[in-house]
């Protein structure tokens, strides 16, 4: 088969490998759809823990070959990888926290992923979808249960407000998960003018520009003492510190960006933080129980209804060959995107 093959820190290639065949208890998903993640792109600039690895997690595709053992009847379904792949053995897997497992493994990151033609998963690894949900759209079903494992960790309930820091992919799809589940007012903010319009149009009441406004001072005239609920998704530090000052005393603080390792913060931080008895709150992936959990089958009825839209956040489609150069592009920041669907067949 073809895939696309991270080989060593920025250098990723589009060859021939292997084709997976599904041992006892896995399947094996032809794929339709890949979507890239941003953590992919970090993989591909910062390096990563093992070469040669096929990168890719955020995939739609169809089952074609099912090992020996698979209880349910999977050849010929529409699935997207779910990529975590936890132990279901240790004590955080017992207690439904599969994001703390003690020995996990993850589909794109610890073992081959799906920027191929073919991906083996264990059979508890694919999230059954029907048939006529649009294979790009199913690809981005896994980014979206991140945003909604944020606001579930944040406690988030309808008629709150909330802040979305950054309208990268994530911050995107927990506009719409705030939309979605009844807030009050949502502001957004990014120093792109071309993110804030897509925020506007999946349901954004306001949105600002820290490079242009005083995002403190708008907010305090439009939420006085700040939101009930602050979602971090840009990984900058200035904007982590800044969290505190946006939420209300007893709000709630969500973090999802990841902050880069060799920066600080001073600790006023957290003495703003304890006056205003606030809670800072971190996210890793989505997952709850009963495994995948709630965001995935939410998300999936979100599609269902229309509610959820993915064709707003898709900004480039290449065919899969295409993706060395897509990563050499977004690594040397000469590709302004949002979501990015690659295909395995040529779309010419
Ligand atoms: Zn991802
Ligand atoms: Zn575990």
């Amino acid at each position: 088969m073809k895939a696309v093959v991270l080989e060593d820190q920025k250098v990723i290639t589009y060859k021939d490998f292997p084709t997976p065949e599904p041992g006892p208890g896995h399947v094996r998903l032809n794929i339709k759809a890949i979507s890239i993640c941003g953590s992919d792109i970090k993989r591909y600039v910062d390096g990563h823990r093992m070469y040669p690895l096929i990168l890719g997690h955020e995939n739609s595709g169809i089952i074609d070959r099912v090992g020996d053992g698979v209880s349910r009847n999977y050849a010929g379904k529409h699935a997207a990888i779910i990529p975590l792949v936890p132990c279901f053995e240790c004590e955080e897997c017992k207690r439904g926290f599969y994001s703390a497992c003690h020995s996990y493994s993850f589909i794109g990151s610890r073992q081959s992923g799906g920027f191929a033609e073919y991906v083996d998963l264990p059979e508890r690894n694919v999230f059954i979808l029907p048939d006529e949900l649009p294979f790009e759209h199913a690809a981005l079903i896994e980014p979206s249960t991140v945003a909604r494992h944020m606001l579930a960790l944040g406690d988030f309930r309808s008629g709150q407000t909330a802040i979305v820091l950054g309208a990268g992919s994530i911050g995107l799809m927990i506009v719409q998960w705030l939309r979605i589940l009844g807030a009050e007012k949502i502001i957004v903010t990014d120093i792109l003018d071309d993110n804030l319009q897509i925020a506007s149009k999946v349901g954004a009441h306001v949105t600002l520009n820290p490079s242009k406004v005083d995002v403190a001072k708008e907010v305090k005239t439009l939420l006085g003492n700040g939101a009930d609920l602050t979602l971090e998704a840009t990984g900058v530090p200035h904007v982590l510190e800044q969290t505190i000052s946006l939420t209300r005393p007893r709000g709630k603080i969500v973090l999802a960006g990841n902050q880069p390792l060799d920066q600080s913060l001073p600790l006023t931080f957290i003495e703003n933080l304890m006056r205003r008895e606030l809670s800072l709150i971190g996210c890793f992936m989505s997952y709850s129980a009963p495994f995948p959990g709630h965001e995935w089958t939410e998300t999936l009825a979100a599609l269902m209804n229309g509610s959820l839209d993915m064709d707003t956040l898709i900004s480039h489609r290449f065919p899969l060959s295409k993706a060395p150069e897509v990563f050499e592009k977004i690594g040397a920041h000469q590709l302004a995107h949002q979501k990015i669907i690659l295909s395995p067949e040529e779309v010419a």
